[in-house]
């Protein structure tokens, strides 16, 4: 059995997880920092190609309060106020900070130059032309990781479990991918910066590493989930033609650079009308630079495809037509290359857009040191819930993991420095136990139910959701459970997928059912969460909801922090998990 020993622990190596790594290292803290994938290339960070939100005031005046102000609008009343704050006050220090590390931020006249986002009072998106944000932000990670002695990086290595002794987190239980032997971490404080849940969807801009991991962890190390029910869909993701090695969510630099006239299947406008219906817009512009809301938007796609008049590939059509050769490729350059690698010329036909999984306001419930309500046990990036309510503004993502990244490691260096290792071999027998066994005869193919799982929250826990297709959701949700029973299935074979899909899939199941009781339960439609049999925010629940496992069933409750009423429209129930 492999054991190794460290300070911190950090499980993920997105941006989150580097600059966690890297402050706990500036600490005095020994830092191990493992990843199911390569460290610093898996994950959403490196292949986001966008914009990072800062109040740095470097294209117009500005103070982290209006930024805060947006993203409390943009939450639509279920902020975490103080983790809002956090995000907007240390935001710029930390864009500063990889300036200095040469990040690259693209500059205009001598200085940063911000882009203006949607939902954002002013230019407030630093970005690195073009669209190479995330490969730069983790390029510059890396090296400052690579650089810091005591940090020792793990690739290929997938953690299963969080060790805990008498109720507090004290290491992790990971196999090794390459040969499927379990190993052995210990730990005086751990921090979870696994990132987000989006692969729970058909349709997602994740990479296959962004199942929902850290959520599944923390519920069995038995650290409470909250805003659950709040995934946001992206609504122009590309859909077709093939399009490889480009962002599927590119699109939306192109449209705040260079308009984009979205189409149906008949090729007319329709963004306008969903517009006046809804009342809440001010209508649209003709210039072909109008933008619905992304939720709005995420709707006008979906019941035009609903009423036959979706693009072939079913969604919707988005034009370029208009903007000349010459234009397009002095916004884009290189990129107008690598699209015409995929026989993608956007002067001559409109590309194919639909609504895509693509960012998770929810996760581990956290408290202004990071830490979740299993002591020593840490969180951060979009593996946290809170700072982002029922809707997350563009460019905070990012800001987020690299804010809460370096305020995780320093809480957890500090925590680190003042305990002892509590690890024994009780706080991993259980997980060893699981690994050992093995599914008699391979009785179910776990990728197919992956897919089967992905199809059930696509299209019954998707962006708009009703109580049918809920109860539906969770009726799947139980019958996949029971096909991949409580024994892992493996092939044996080195690197084994087998085995690596049904851990993931055990994950999947537990996430995917926590997503769907907490969307069940909301009987309002708030940000990214719109229920169609109930239309409309209703103040009585602007509260927050939070998931724990609690003897092996899921607990669904209103978080006390927030409730501002005493109403629950609906009993919150204890449900098997
Ligand atoms: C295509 C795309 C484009 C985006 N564009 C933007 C943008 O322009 N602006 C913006 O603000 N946000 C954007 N986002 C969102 C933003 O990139 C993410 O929210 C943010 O990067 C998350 O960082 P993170 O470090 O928390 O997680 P990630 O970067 O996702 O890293 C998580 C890491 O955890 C590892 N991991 C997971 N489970 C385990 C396990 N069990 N054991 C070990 N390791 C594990 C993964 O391999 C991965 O390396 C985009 C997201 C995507 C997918």
């Amino acid at each position: 059995m492999i054991k190794f020993e460290t300070d911190v622990l950090i499980v993920g190596a997105g941006g989150a997880g580097m600059y966690a790594a890297i402050e706990a290292a500036k600490s005095g803290a020994s830092v191990i920092l493992a990843d199911r994938s390569l460290i610093g290339r898996g994950g959403a960070t490196v292949m986001a190609m966008m914009t990072v939100a800062a109040a740095i005031g470097a294209q117009t005046p500005d103070h982290w309060e209006r930024h805060l102000a947006d993203t409390l609008t943009a939450g639509h009343g279920l902020c975490n106020e103080s983790l809002s704050a956090i995000l907007c006050e240390d935001a710029p220090a930390r864009i500063l900070e990889m300036d200095a590390w040469k990040v690259g931020w693209a500059r205009e006249d001598g200085h940063i130059e911000q882009a203006h986002a949607p939902g954002h009072d002013r230019p407030r998106c630093v970005y690195v032309d073009f669209l190479n944000t995330g490969p730069a932000v983790s390029k510059t990670l890396r090296r400052h990781v690579q650089n810091a002695s005591t940090i020792r990086r793990i690739g290929d290595l997938c953690i299963v479990d969080i060790a805990v002794e008498d109720g507090v987190a004290c290491g992790a239980t990971a196999i090794h991918m390459e040969t499927g032997e379990p190993v052995i971490l210990a730990a005086k404080a751990v921090v979870i910066a696994t990132g987000g849940l989006t692969r729970l969807y058909r349709r997602n801009s994740a990479s296959l590493n962004m199942a929902g991991d850290g959520y599944a962890l923390a519920l069995r190390a038995g650290a409470p989930l909250i805003d659950m029910e709040f995934v946001q869909f992206f609504p122009i993701g590309h859909l077709a033609p093939r399009l490889v090695g480009l962002d599927p969510i590119m699109w939306d630099p192109f449209r705040y650079k260079l308009g984009g006239i979205l189409l149906n299947g008949q090729m007319r406008e329709f963004e306008q009308r969903y517009a006046a219906e809804d009342g809440r817009h001010e209508g649209g512009r003709n210039d072909g630079t109008y933008v619905l809301t992304r939720d709005l938007a995420t709707y006008a796609i979906m019941k035009e495809v609903e009423a036959g008049r979706g693009s072939p590939a079913g969604g919707a059509y988005l034009s370029f037509k208009h903007v000349p050769e010459a234009e397009l490729r002095r916004a884009f350059g290189p990129v107008i290359d690598t699209l015409a690698k995929n026989g993608i010329d956007l002067t001559q036909r409109p590309i194919e857009v639909a609504p895509i999984a693509h960012y998770h306001m929810g996760g581990v419930k956290v408290d202004t040191q990071f830490e979740s309500a299993v002591p020593n046990l840490f969180a951060c990036g979009e593996a946290v819930g809170g700072a982002n309510g029922a809707n997350r503004l563009s460019g905070n993502a990012i800001t987020e993991a690299l804010v809460f990244g370096a305020r995780a490691g320093r809480s957890a260096a500090a925590t680190a420095a003042k305990a002892s290792h509590r690890w024994r071999p009780s706080a991993s027998a259980a997980t060893l136990d699981l690994l050992r066994r093995r599914t008699p005869s391979v009785t179910a193919n776990p990728a197919a139910l992956i897919g089967e799982l992905q199809g059930v929250m696509m299209d019954k826990v998707g962006p708009f959701r009703t109580q049918t297709q809920l109860d539906e959701a969770l009726a799947d949700i139980d019958r996949i459970e029971r096909a991949i029973g409580t024994d892992p299935m493996a092939s044996g074979a080195p690197f084994d997928a087998v085995l690596v899909d049904w851990l993931d899939l055990r994950n999947m199941v537990l996430v995917a059912r926590s997503v769907t009781l907490a969307a069940r339960a909301r009987l309002e439609s708030r940000g990214s969460h719109q229920r169609e049999d109930f239309p409309g925010l209703d103040p009585r629940w602007q509260f927050n909801q939070t998931v724990e496992l609690r003897d092996g069933r899921l607990a669904l409750a209103a978080d006390a922090r927030l409730e501002r009423s005493s109403h629950a429209a609906q009993p919150l129930a204890d449900i098997p998990a």
